[in-house]
């Protein structure tokens, strides 16, 4: 199906054109007739599914066909839980704009920056703010921010901020916005946690899902290497010299880690970098221009900065370091594949990490061959379990039974002497 059939206007057309945006992604497809129709949404979408686009045009449209005379008025919000995220989500409101007969004012806020410019911009005329919640707020508490036009909220990437404290810095948000507007809610995953916030926002969206649920998974080549933790280094740079891979994105535990493994590489000779919330705005924004731009080849980073990345040439990831859970597992490998391309992820595995591996695998409901690469096969022995296995339910001792044990052997003790 073609954009022209979905309801939007000839100038978000042409911007679509000239983006290279030939037809709607499903989500798109199911998502942009809704929202024109005045819907609340709650969708399940990952990243890379289109999921920006399918709530970006559709509020554009309205947007411009509702716009009245006079100063511009806030009359969207939306919050995404990373810096790189809002303003990915701001420039695509620009770009899709950019046709319109009146273009939209759009200002970003976030960390990191000036909340002085932040402000100034916001009151030389805004339409629609792009923004992170806990810097929405400190704008907010300046009290020279008026909500009250508001007629689109909108949550991307919900679920990425259950963790962060979101749903009492929510709470405060919603005190300050109408309460008549229209909803839309784009999650991955939609946890309880995740459906109480949903509620607190909207009681009549309409559920969007897709019949695949990961489409964006289905694209990636999906590796798993077996290698003693001291070699993945070594592992690393000969796959980056044997493996046709452009840019890499290479997941590491921990800030420290990202720092030390990237000045070993650029001493090795890679264009690599490091990537992690401790960067300053400036520095993030930077090296990301530069992997996109791929003058940098290999960026290390750590789970926290590689959320709402949005780069479509990643043809690697690699989980260097294993990531926590089997939703990490997901975020981070669907971080290649994206907009239609092919990628590959690959896990290293240390004899460490493989009943960690084996359970991301089991509730992700995939089960991945291993593989060993000559010259770096794992050596050594499996370190003993430390842990028994977990006692059969119904079948293992209860504390009552584990007490009773000890007292008749304390008894059978004292009884010897
Ligand atoms: P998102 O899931 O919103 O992060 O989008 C993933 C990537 O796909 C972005 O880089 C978009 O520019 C791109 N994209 C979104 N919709 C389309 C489309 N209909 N055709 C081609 N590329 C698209």
């Amino acid at each position: 199906m073609p954009f022209s059939k979905l309801g939007l206007s000839s100038s978000i057309l042409q911007a679509l054109d000239k983006s290279g945006y030939r037809e709607p992604t499903p989500i798109q497809e199911k998502v942009i007739p809704l929202v024109l129709e005045h819907h609340d949404i709650m969708a399940r979408a990952q990243t890379g599914s289109g999921k920006s686009a399918s709530f970006v045009l559709p509020i554009l449209e309205l947007w411009s066909k509702s716009r009245g005379e006079g100063k511009a008025k806030i009359k969207a919000l939306i919050l995404t839980p990373t810096r790189e995220l809002t303003l990915q989500v701001a420039e695509t409101f620009v770009t899709m704009g950019a046709f319109l007969p009146k273009k939209p004012k759009i200002v970003s806020v976030i960390g990191g920056e000036s909340i002085g410019d932040q402000l100034y911009a916001i009151q030389q005329g805004c339409d629609i703010l792009v923004a992170t919640s806990g810097r929405l707020l400190d704008v907010v508490k300046k009290k020279q921010m008026n909500l009250s036009h508001l007629e689109f909220f909108v949550l991307d990437e919900a679920d990425k901020m259950l963790d962060l404290g979101f749903a009492e810095e929510l709470e405060l948000i919603l005190q300050e916005i109408p309460a008549q507007r229209q909803n839309l809610l784009f999650s991955a995953t939609y946890p309880p946690k995740m459906l109480l916030i949903a509620s607190r926002i909207t009681q009549t969206a309409v559920e969007v899902t897709l019949e695949a649920e990961e489409p964006t998974v289905e694209s990636i080549t999906q590796r798993v290497i077996e290698v003693n933790r001291e070699n993945r280094g070594p592992l690393l740079r000969h796959l980056l010299t044997t493996e046709k891979w452009e840019q890499v994105l290479v997941f590491m535990a921990n800030k420290r880690a990202a720092d030390n493994i990237a000045m070993k590489f650029k001493k090795y000779g890679f264009e690599a970098e490091s990537f992690h919330g401790d960067l300053v705005q400036e520095d993030r924004t930077y090296t990301l221009n530069q992997f996109k731009a791929k003058k940098i080849k290999i960026l290390f980073s750590t789970d926290i900065a590689a959320r709402g990345l949005d780069i479509d040439d990643i043809s690697c990831v690699i989980n260097f370091d294993l990531p926590r859970s089997p939703a990490d597992y997901i975020h981070r490998i669907g971080r290649t594949g994206r907009a239609g391309k092919s990628g590959v992820a690959v896990s290293f595995i240390a004899y460490e990490d493989m009943d960690h591996f084996a359970l991301i695998e089991k509730r992700s409901n995939i089960k991945l061959p291993r593989e060993q690469i000559e010259g770096f096969a794992l050596t050594g022995t499996p370190p003993p379990k430390v842990k028994g296995p977990d006692p059969v339910k119904g079948k293992g001792k209860s504390k009552k039974d584990k007490a009773r044990e000890l007292a008749a052997k304390n008894a059978n003790l004292s009884g010897n002497k």
